[in-house]
């Protein structure tokens, strides 16, 4: 798939631990998109210890969503970057109707295609994904302790670094994330299903991979189809 082409934002939408961060790794690189994560980011002020940093600590810690004038500055910032000027791939934003608001807003602004793509995933799993997810603090490579544990225990097969939890990833949190999730984030598709295309996947039991290229059929798909209605090619 020729990516530089297409000027399309793609939003990985999901509750935590539907598989959004593992997907975006595989889909930046099949769809030549930059992979912005708020949380990634985020996560990267507080590392840094800045004013950010400092003001969302303790509302990630809790498994409350940061508020929606920060993300949305944030996520501004980082759009504007010539990296971005031809289309991105979203993970974790929006989370808010406001958010939602805002993208659908600067995707119309700058001429892009937006595509939201909902990974659907059993509670039941994204807590037994949760609670057992260890992740490398030098590369990102995530493990699951049962479900893909590394070779060595405890550290990455890539780096052989020790590996982290993520502080919310406690189980009172990741039930207070879901919470949040359902109250906050899930009207978005609501929000989306009346102004963008999108494509819904259950992501419980599936390959990464397959999941990735099928993702990547129904993106192909919707391009080529809107092409061929406007008479434009890619
Ligand atoms: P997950 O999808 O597994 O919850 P993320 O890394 O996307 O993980 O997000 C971690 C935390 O960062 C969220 O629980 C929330 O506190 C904060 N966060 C990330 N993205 C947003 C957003 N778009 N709006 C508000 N808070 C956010």
């Amino acid at each position: 798939m020729n990516g530089e082409l297409i000027p399309t934002t793609v939003v990985l939408f999901g509750p935590p631990g539907s598989g959004k961060g593992t997907q975006a790794k595989l889909l930046t690189e099949k769809l030549s998109l930059p992979h912005v994560s708020t949380g990634d980011m985020l996560r990267e002020h507080i590392a840094l210890g800045d004013a950010l940093g400092i003001e969302v600590r303790e509302v990630i810690k809790a498994g409350n969503l940061v508020p929606d004038h920060l993300v949305i500055r944030l996520v501004e910032d980082r759009l504007n970057r010539p990296d971005c000027k031809a289309g991105v791939l979203l993970d974790g934003f929006p989370r808010t109707i406001d958010q939602a608001r805002m993208l659908l807003g600067m995707a119309e602004g700058r001429g892009l295609r937006l595509l939201v793509i909902h990974l659907k995933v059993d509670y039941d799993v994204i807590t037994a994904r949760l609670t057992g997810r260890r992740i490398c603090p030098q590369c990102g490579t995530l493990y699951n302790i049962r479900l893909k544990p590394p070779i060595v225990p405890g550290r990455c097969n890539i780096e052989g670094s020790r590996l982290i939890i993520r502080e919310d990833d406690k189980e009172s949190v990741i039930r207070q994330r879901l919470v949040g999730y359902d109250a906050q984030t899930m009207p978005v598709l609501e929000f989306f299903a009346e102004h963008v295309k999108f494509f819904e996947v259950d992501g419980s039991d599936r390959k990464p991979e397959d999941l990735s290229n099928e993702i990547v059929n129904w993106i192909q798909t919707t391009i080529t189809d809107e092409g061929s209605a406007s008479g434009e090619g890619l």
